[in-house]
Protein backbone atom coordinates (compact mmCIF):
# COMPACT_ATOMS: atom_id res chain seq x y z
CA UNK A 1 0.00 0.00 0.00
CA UNK A 2 3.01 2.19 0.91
CA UNK A 3 4.29 1.71 -2.33
CA UNK A 4 0.99 2.50 -4.63
CA UNK A 5 1.12 5.58 -2.27
CA UNK A 6 4.58 6.40 -3.27
CA UNK A 7 4.08 5.99 -7.22
CA UNK A 8 0.81 8.21 -6.91
CA UNK A 9 2.56 10.91 -5.49
CA UNK A 10 5.48 9.94 -8.21
CA UNK A 11 3.07 10.26 -10.97
CA UNK A 12 1.18 13.34 -9.64
CA UNK A 13 5.12 15.20 -9.14
CA UNK A 14 5.78 14.22 -12.99
CA UNK A 15 1.94 15.17 -13.92
CA UNK A 16 2.76 18.48 -12.73
CA UNK A 17 5.87 19.34 -13.87
CA UNK A 18 5.89 21.80 -15.81
CA UNK A 19 8.47 20.53 -18.01
CA UNK A 20 7.87 17.16 -19.71
CA UNK A 21 9.79 13.68 -19.26
CA UNK A 22 10.32 11.11 -21.38
CA UNK A 23 12.41 7.30 -21.16
CA UNK A 24 14.36 6.19 -24.03
CA UNK A 25 15.75 2.76 -23.94
CA UNK A 26 19.81 2.39 -25.23
CA UNK A 27 18.60 3.01 -28.91
CA UNK A 28 16.57 5.96 -28.51
CA UNK A 29 13.32 4.25 -28.58
CA UNK A 30 10.68 5.94 -26.46
CA UNK A 31 9.55 3.94 -23.10
CA UNK A 32 7.82 6.13 -21.60
CA UNK A 33 6.32 10.18 -22.14
CA UNK A 34 5.24 12.15 -19.26
CA UNK A 35 1.41 13.89 -20.00
CA UNK A 36 3.18 17.54 -20.39
CA UNK A 37 5.50 16.04 -23.32
CA UNK A 38 2.44 14.15 -24.53
CA UNK A 39 0.98 17.77 -24.75
CA UNK A 40 3.98 19.49 -25.91
CA UNK A 41 4.76 17.31 -28.83
CA UNK A 42 1.25 17.34 -30.11
CA UNK A 43 -0.17 13.99 -29.56
CA UNK A 44 -3.32 12.54 -27.63
CA UNK A 45 -1.70 10.11 -25.99
CA UNK A 46 1.54 8.05 -24.67
CA UNK A 47 0.55 4.59 -26.69
CA UNK A 48 0.94 6.81 -30.19
CA UNK A 49 4.60 7.53 -29.20
CA UNK A 50 6.02 4.55 -27.39
CA UNK A 51 8.04 2.34 -29.28
CA UNK A 52 8.97 4.69 -32.17
CA UNK A 53 12.79 6.57 -31.92
CA UNK A 54 13.12 10.09 -29.99
CA UNK A 55 15.25 11.10 -33.19
CA UNK A 56 11.41 10.70 -35.52
CA UNK A 57 10.63 13.97 -33.05
CA UNK A 58 13.94 15.61 -33.64
CA UNK A 59 14.02 18.02 -37.04
CA UNK A 60 16.37 16.69 -39.14
CA UNK A 61 18.53 19.63 -38.86
CA UNK A 62 19.08 18.55 -35.18
CA UNK A 63 20.38 14.81 -35.78
CA UNK A 64 23.94 15.50 -35.79
CA UNK A 65 24.15 17.38 -33.01
CA UNK A 66 21.65 14.88 -31.27
CA UNK A 67 23.32 12.06 -32.12
CA UNK A 68 26.55 13.71 -30.79
CA UNK A 69 25.30 14.99 -27.45
CA UNK A 70 24.03 11.69 -26.38
CA UNK A 71 27.11 9.95 -27.59
CA UNK A 72 29.14 12.55 -25.31
CA UNK A 73 26.55 12.17 -22.52
CA UNK A 74 27.08 8.81 -22.22
CA UNK A 75 30.89 8.90 -21.88
CA UNK A 76 29.75 11.10 -18.91
CA UNK A 77 31.29 14.21 -21.65
CA UNK A 78 28.42 16.49 -21.16
CA UNK A 79 26.50 17.72 -18.64
CA UNK A 80 23.83 20.97 -18.58
CA UNK A 81 20.99 21.92 -21.23
CA UNK A 82 21.09 21.25 -25.05
CA UNK A 83 18.45 23.15 -27.01
CA UNK A 84 16.94 21.28 -30.36
CA UNK A 85 14.00 21.99 -32.65
CA UNK A 86 10.76 19.43 -32.11
CA UNK A 87 9.09 17.92 -34.64
CA UNK A 88 5.27 17.78 -33.71
CA UNK A 89 3.10 15.35 -34.75
CA UNK A 90 1.52 17.93 -37.11
CA UNK A 91 4.80 19.02 -38.25
CA UNK A 92 4.76 22.10 -36.92
CA UNK A 93 8.24 22.67 -34.80
CA UNK A 94 9.42 24.14 -31.47
CA UNK A 95 12.10 24.49 -29.56
CA UNK A 96 13.09 22.57 -26.35
CA UNK A 97 15.50 22.55 -23.87
CA UNK A 98 16.73 18.89 -22.81
CA UNK A 99 18.66 18.20 -19.59
CA UNK A 100 18.76 14.49 -19.79
CA UNK A 101 20.74 11.75 -17.58
CA UNK A 102 21.77 8.01 -18.54
CA UNK A 103 19.98 5.83 -16.45
CA UNK A 104 21.64 2.36 -14.50
CA UNK A 105 20.50 -0.68 -13.61
CA UNK A 106 21.59 -2.43 -10.26
CA UNK A 107 24.62 -2.95 -11.80
CA UNK A 108 25.47 0.09 -12.97
CA UNK A 109 24.72 -0.95 -16.39
CA UNK A 110 23.54 2.10 -18.60
CA UNK A 111 19.67 0.89 -19.28
CA UNK A 112 18.61 4.21 -21.09
CA UNK A 113 18.01 7.43 -20.99
CA UNK A 114 15.67 10.18 -19.09
CA UNK A 115 14.97 13.54 -20.94
CA UNK A 116 13.60 16.33 -19.26
CA UNK A 117 11.87 18.62 -22.06
CA UNK A 118 11.01 22.42 -21.54
CA UNK A 119 9.25 24.19 -24.22
CA UNK A 120 11.30 27.71 -24.79
CA UNK A 121 9.75 28.89 -27.68
CA UNK A 122 8.86 32.25 -25.87
CA UNK A 123 12.63 32.63 -24.58
CA UNK A 124 13.90 32.22 -27.95
CA UNK A 125 11.16 34.60 -29.57
CA UNK A 126 12.16 36.81 -26.98
CA UNK A 127 15.99 36.45 -28.08
CA UNK A 128 15.35 36.93 -31.97
CA UNK A 129 13.66 40.14 -30.77
CA UNK A 130 16.50 41.55 -29.01
CA UNK A 131 18.90 40.31 -31.44
CA UNK A 132 17.05 41.69 -34.54
CA UNK A 133 16.90 45.32 -31.84
CA UNK A 134 20.54 44.70 -31.58
CA UNK A 135 21.65 44.45 -34.76
CA UNK A 136 18.63 47.33 -35.33
CA UNK A 137 21.01 49.45 -32.91
CA UNK A 138 24.31 48.49 -34.68
CA UNK A 139 23.05 49.49 -38.00
CA UNK A 140 21.52 53.04 -36.25
CA UNK A 141 24.62 53.82 -34.97
CA UNK A 142 26.78 53.04 -38.20
CA UNK A 143 24.55 55.67 -39.91
CA UNK A 144 24.82 58.02 -37.27
CA UNK A 145 28.61 57.91 -37.57
CA UNK A 146 28.21 58.09 -41.52
CA UNK A 147 25.49 61.06 -40.60
CA UNK A 148 28.03 62.89 -38.41
CA UNK A 149 31.20 62.54 -41.20
CA UNK A 150 28.30 63.73 -43.60
CA UNK A 151 27.30 66.72 -41.58
CA UNK A 152 30.39 67.94 -40.92
CA UNK A 153 31.34 68.83 -44.61
CA UNK A 154 28.04 69.54 -45.43
CA UNK A 155 27.84 72.26 -42.66
CA UNK A 156 31.33 73.34 -42.98
CA UNK A 157 31.34 73.75 -46.76
CA UNK A 158 28.83 76.27 -46.66
CA UNK A 159 30.59 77.86 -43.54
CA UNK A 160 33.54 78.26 -45.63
CA UNK A 161 31.96 79.87 -48.06
CA UNK A 162 30.15 82.20 -46.16
CA UNK A 163 33.51 83.46 -43.95
CA UNK A 164 36.01 83.36 -46.79
CA UNK A 165 33.58 85.56 -48.89
CA UNK A 166 33.09 87.87 -45.98
CA UNK A 167 35.85 88.48 -45.81
CA UNK A 168 37.06 89.15 -49.51
CA UNK A 169 34.12 91.87 -49.56
CA UNK A 170 36.55 93.73 -46.75
CA UNK A 171 38.79 94.62 -49.66
CA UNK A 172 38.33 98.12 -50.35
CA UNK A 173 39.01 98.21 -53.95
CA UNK A 174 36.34 95.69 -55.38
CA UNK A 175 33.97 96.60 -58.33
CA UNK A 176 30.63 96.70 -57.46
CA UNK A 177 30.15 93.19 -59.94
CA UNK A 178 32.68 91.51 -57.80
CA UNK A 179 31.00 93.15 -54.68
CA UNK A 180 27.43 91.61 -56.28
CA UNK A 181 28.90 87.94 -56.74
CA UNK A 182 30.59 87.43 -53.47
CA UNK A 183 26.93 88.30 -51.86
CA UNK A 184 26.03 85.93 -54.33
CA UNK A 185 27.95 82.88 -53.13
CA UNK A 186 27.23 84.71 -49.38
CA UNK A 187 23.20 84.36 -49.66
CA UNK A 188 23.81 80.51 -51.63
CA UNK A 189 25.49 78.77 -49.02
CA UNK A 190 23.83 80.56 -46.42
CA UNK A 191 20.60 78.97 -48.24
CA UNK A 192 21.93 75.37 -48.38
CA UNK A 193 23.07 76.12 -43.97
CA UNK A 194 19.09 76.58 -43.54
CA UNK A 195 18.10 73.29 -45.83
CA UNK A 196 20.57 71.35 -43.66
CA UNK A 197 19.36 72.85 -40.27
CA UNK A 198 15.69 72.31 -41.80
CA UNK A 199 16.49 68.79 -42.65
CA UNK A 200 18.14 68.00 -39.26
CA UNK A 201 15.02 69.25 -37.33
CA UNK A 202 12.76 67.60 -39.59
CA UNK A 203 14.60 64.10 -39.28
CA UNK A 204 15.08 64.47 -35.29
CA UNK A 205 11.62 65.62 -34.92
CA UNK A 206 9.99 62.20 -36.76
CA UNK A 207 12.91 60.12 -35.17
CA UNK A 208 11.29 61.15 -31.67
CA UNK A 209 7.93 60.92 -32.69
CA UNK A 210 6.87 64.95 -32.38
CA UNK A 211 6.25 65.83 -36.35
CA UNK A 212 2.67 66.55 -36.36
CA UNK A 213 -0.05 66.30 -38.90
CA UNK A 214 -2.13 69.38 -39.82
CA UNK A 215 -4.88 67.60 -41.79
CA UNK A 216 -6.13 70.33 -44.31
CA UNK A 217 -8.33 70.18 -47.34
CA UNK A 218 -6.00 70.88 -50.08
CA UNK A 219 -6.29 71.25 -54.12
CA UNK A 220 -3.65 69.44 -55.48
CA UNK A 221 -3.47 70.97 -58.74
CA UNK A 222 -3.02 74.40 -56.83
CA UNK A 223 -0.19 72.85 -55.33
CA UNK A 224 1.52 71.23 -58.62
CA UNK A 225 1.05 74.33 -60.36
CA UNK A 226 3.20 76.74 -57.17
CA UNK A 227 6.06 74.42 -57.34
CA UNK A 228 6.00 74.49 -61.36
CA UNK A 229 6.19 78.22 -61.27
CA UNK A 230 8.75 77.95 -58.51
CA UNK A 231 11.04 76.01 -59.78
CA UNK A 232 10.76 77.10 -63.34
CA UNK A 233 13.42 79.35 -63.63
CA UNK A 234 15.80 77.19 -62.10
CA UNK A 235 14.89 73.97 -64.51
CA UNK A 236 14.94 76.35 -67.59
CA UNK A 237 18.37 77.96 -66.47
CA UNK A 238 19.77 74.78 -66.57
CA UNK A 239 18.90 74.42 -70.42
CA UNK A 240 16.14 71.75 -69.13
CA UNK A 241 12.82 71.93 -70.19
CA UNK A 242 9.96 72.11 -67.39
CA UNK A 243 6.16 70.60 -67.43
CA UNK A 244 3.11 69.99 -65.70
CA UNK A 245 -0.09 67.94 -65.74
CA UNK A 246 -3.02 68.17 -63.56
CA UNK A 247 -5.15 64.93 -64.67
CA UNK A 248 -8.30 66.34 -62.96
CA UNK A 249 -10.28 69.28 -63.31
CA UNK A 250 -9.78 71.90 -60.73
CA UNK A 251 -13.24 71.34 -58.97
CA UNK A 252 -12.35 68.03 -58.35
CA UNK A 253 -8.49 68.22 -57.40
CA UNK A 254 -9.45 67.99 -53.71
CA UNK A 255 -7.12 65.80 -50.66
CA UNK A 256 -7.51 66.05 -47.63
CA UNK A 257 -3.50 65.89 -46.36
CA UNK A 258 -1.34 68.17 -44.88
CA UNK A 259 -0.58 70.11 -47.68
CA UNK A 260 3.23 71.61 -45.62
CA UNK A 261 4.16 68.18 -46.09
CA UNK A 262 2.89 67.61 -49.58
CA UNK A 263 4.44 70.65 -50.43
CA UNK A 264 7.94 69.72 -48.85
CA UNK A 265 8.00 65.83 -50.95
CA UNK A 266 7.51 67.67 -53.95
CA UNK A 267 10.20 70.32 -53.25
CA UNK A 268 12.29 67.51 -52.54
CA UNK A 269 11.71 65.33 -55.47
CA UNK A 270 11.70 68.12 -57.84
CA UNK A 271 14.70 69.65 -56.24
CA UNK A 272 16.59 66.15 -56.47
CA UNK A 273 15.50 65.92 -60.24
CA UNK A 274 17.37 69.39 -60.95
CA UNK A 275 20.23 68.08 -59.18
CA UNK A 276 20.74 64.81 -60.51
CA UNK A 277 19.74 65.65 -64.45
CA UNK A 278 22.00 67.14 -66.65
CA UNK A 279 19.64 67.90 -69.68
CA UNK A 280 16.73 66.96 -70.89
CA UNK A 281 13.63 67.55 -69.43
CA UNK A 282 11.19 67.08 -65.74
CA UNK A 283 7.79 66.23 -65.81
CA UNK A 284 5.44 67.24 -62.80
CA UNK A 285 1.93 65.28 -62.42
CA UNK A 286 -0.47 62.86 -61.09
CA UNK A 287 -2.77 59.97 -61.82
CA UNK A 288 -5.81 58.70 -59.88
CA UNK A 289 -5.39 54.98 -59.17
CA UNK A 290 -8.28 53.31 -56.98
CA UNK A 291 -8.59 55.29 -54.33
CA UNK A 292 -5.55 56.98 -54.53
CA UNK A 293 -3.66 60.22 -56.16
CA UNK A 294 -0.28 58.93 -57.60
CA UNK A 295 1.81 61.83 -58.00
CA UNK A 296 4.91 61.72 -59.60
CA UNK A 297 8.42 63.83 -60.95
CA UNK A 298 10.10 62.13 -64.12
CA UNK A 299 13.67 63.14 -65.16
CA UNK A 300 15.90 62.30 -67.70
CA UNK A 301 18.84 62.13 -65.50
CA UNK A 302 21.72 60.04 -64.34
CA UNK A 303 19.17 57.08 -62.83
CA UNK A 304 20.01 54.89 -59.95
CA UNK A 305 21.07 51.26 -60.00
CA UNK A 306 18.61 49.18 -59.02
CA UNK A 307 20.20 47.50 -55.87
CA UNK A 308 19.82 51.14 -54.14
CA UNK A 309 16.27 51.73 -55.52
CA UNK A 310 15.35 50.94 -51.49
CA UNK A 311 18.02 52.06 -50.09
CA UNK A 312 17.69 55.65 -50.93
CA UNK A 313 15.04 56.15 -48.58
CA UNK A 314 16.82 55.38 -45.57
CA UNK A 315 18.80 58.20 -43.70
CA UNK A 316 21.87 59.06 -44.52
CA UNK A 317 21.95 56.99 -48.09
CA UNK A 318 23.31 58.25 -51.41
CA UNK A 319 22.88 56.06 -53.90
CA UNK A 320 26.51 57.22 -55.34
CA UNK A 321 28.97 58.33 -52.60
CA UNK A 322 31.87 58.85 -54.72
CA UNK A 323 29.92 61.66 -56.93
CA UNK A 324 28.55 63.47 -53.68
CA UNK A 325 31.19 66.01 -53.18
CA UNK A 326 30.09 67.15 -56.14
CA UNK A 327 26.37 67.54 -55.57
CA UNK A 328 25.88 68.47 -52.55
CA UNK A 329 23.57 67.08 -49.84
CA UNK A 330 23.07 64.55 -46.56
CA UNK A 331 21.00 61.85 -47.96
CA UNK A 332 17.76 62.80 -45.89
CA UNK A 333 15.87 64.54 -48.12
CA UNK A 334 13.90 61.03 -49.34
CA UNK A 335 14.00 59.51 -45.86
CA UNK A 336 11.90 62.47 -44.46
CA UNK A 337 9.69 62.38 -47.57
CA UNK A 338 9.21 58.76 -47.07
CA UNK A 339 8.41 59.48 -43.34
CA UNK A 340 6.54 62.41 -44.43
CA UNK A 341 3.79 59.77 -47.51
CA UNK A 342 3.42 57.67 -44.46
CA UNK A 343 1.87 59.86 -42.02
CA UNK A 344 -0.36 60.75 -44.79
CA UNK A 345 -1.55 57.36 -45.13
CA UNK A 346 -0.03 56.67 -48.46
CA UNK A 347 3.62 55.43 -50.11
CA UNK A 348 6.89 56.46 -51.81
CA UNK A 349 9.07 54.11 -54.67
CA UNK A 350 10.95 55.14 -57.47
CA UNK A 351 11.46 53.46 -61.45
CA UNK A 352 14.67 54.42 -62.29
CA UNK A 353 16.82 53.25 -65.14
CA UNK A 354 20.39 54.26 -65.48
CA UNK A 355 21.96 56.00 -68.68
CA UNK A 356 23.67 54.15 -71.21
CA UNK A 357 25.94 56.56 -72.61
CA UNK A 358 28.16 54.38 -75.46
CA UNK A 359 24.37 53.41 -76.14
CA UNK A 360 23.42 57.23 -76.02
CA UNK A 361 20.25 56.31 -73.58
CA UNK A 362 19.45 58.78 -71.07
CA UNK A 363 18.52 57.18 -68.26
CA UNK A 364 15.85 58.84 -66.12
CA UNK A 365 14.10 58.11 -62.56
CA UNK A 366 10.53 58.75 -61.88
CA UNK A 367 9.86 58.88 -58.20
CA UNK A 368 5.75 59.15 -57.31
CA UNK A 369 4.03 58.68 -53.95
CA UNK A 370 0.65 58.46 -53.56
CA UNK A 371 -2.08 60.31 -51.18
CA UNK A 372 -5.66 59.09 -50.48
CA UNK A 373 -8.01 61.45 -52.85
CA UNK A 374 -10.65 63.08 -51.43
CA UNK A 375 -12.52 64.29 -54.55
CA UNK A 376 -14.72 67.31 -54.57
CA UNK A 377 -14.15 70.61 -52.00
CA UNK A 378 -17.13 69.37 -49.40
CA UNK A 379 -15.95 65.46 -49.50
CA UNK A 380 -17.60 64.08 -51.58
CA UNK A 381 -16.06 60.99 -53.77
CA UNK A 382 -16.15 62.34 -57.52
CA UNK A 383 -18.47 59.55 -59.33
CA UNK A 384 -16.54 58.20 -62.12
CA UNK A 385 -16.64 60.84 -64.73
CA UNK A 386 -16.99 59.98 -68.38
P1 LIG B 1 20.59 63.88 -51.14
O1 LIG B 1 20.05 64.29 -52.47
O2 LIG B 1 20.72 65.02 -50.18
O3 LIG B 1 21.84 63.06 -51.21
P2 LIG B 1 18.15 62.35 -50.85
O4 LIG B 1 17.63 61.59 -49.68
O5 LIG B 1 17.26 63.39 -51.42
O6 LIG B 1 19.54 62.95 -50.41
O7 LIG B 1 18.53 61.33 -51.99
C1 LIG B 1 19.28 60.18 -51.68
C2 LIG B 1 20.06 59.69 -52.88
O8 LIG B 1 19.17 59.20 -53.89
C3 LIG B 1 20.87 60.76 -53.58
O9 LIG B 1 22.13 60.94 -52.95
C4 LIG B 1 21.00 60.21 -54.99
O10 LIG B 1 22.05 59.28 -55.05
C5 LIG B 1 19.69 59.45 -55.18
N1 LIG B 1 18.69 60.22 -55.95
C6 LIG B 1 17.65 60.90 -55.44
N2 LIG B 1 16.89 61.46 -56.43
C7 LIG B 1 17.47 61.11 -57.59
C8 LIG B 1 17.17 61.36 -58.99
N3 LIG B 1 16.10 62.09 -59.34
N4 LIG B 1 18.01 60.84 -59.92
C9 LIG B 1 19.07 60.09 -59.55
N5 LIG B 1 19.41 59.82 -58.26
C10 LIG B 1 18.63 60.32 -57.29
Amino acid sequence: NELKEREERLKKIIATSPDGLAITDLKGNVQYLSPQCIKMWGFNNAEEVIGRNVMEFVHPDYHTKAIHNITERMNGNLTGPAEYLVLKKDGTTFFVETNSNVLHDADNNPTGVLYFERDITGRKQAEAELIAAKEKAVESDRLKSAFLANMSHEIRTPMNGILGFAELLKEPNLTGEEQQNYIGIIEKSGERMLNIINDIISISKIEAGLMEVNWQETNINEQIEYIYSFFKPEVEGKGMQFSFKNSLPLNEAFLKTDPEKVFAILTNLVKNAIKYSEKGSIELGYNKKGGNLEIYVKDTGIGIPEAMQKAIFKRFIQADFADKMARQGAGLGLSISKAYAEMLGGNIWVESELGNLSAGNTGGSTFYFSLPYQGQKDGRKTINRL
